[in-house]
């Protein structure tokens, strides 16, 4: 047994897109952004960041709501 002290790794993610209403960076992560919507319900974005084809060209998330300016619109194609 090593004496070293352990810590804990904390992973923060955020995935952004600009609103087509307002340019306001939105995160798809973050339920303040999105109007009150959680969109990652069961993980279904951070999923989609491993894909089985091995691009990303198959993300999507539907009816994204700004909460700025209340733009609804949909996420096509994650970019690294
Ligand atoms: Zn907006």
């Amino acid at each position: 047994m090593s004496d070293l002290p352990v810590v804990s790794a904390v992973l923060h993610i955020e995935m952004y897109v600009d609103c087509p209403g307002c340019q306001n960076y939105v995160n798809l992560l973050d339920e303040r952004d999105t109007d009150g919507v959680a969109l990652n319900d069961d993980s279904i974005l951070l999923r989609q960041m491993f894909p089985a084809k091995g691009d990303n060209s198959d993300f999507k998330c539907d009816e994204v709501t700004c909460t700025e300016c209340k733009t609804t619109f949909n996420v096509r194609e994650l970019e690294w």
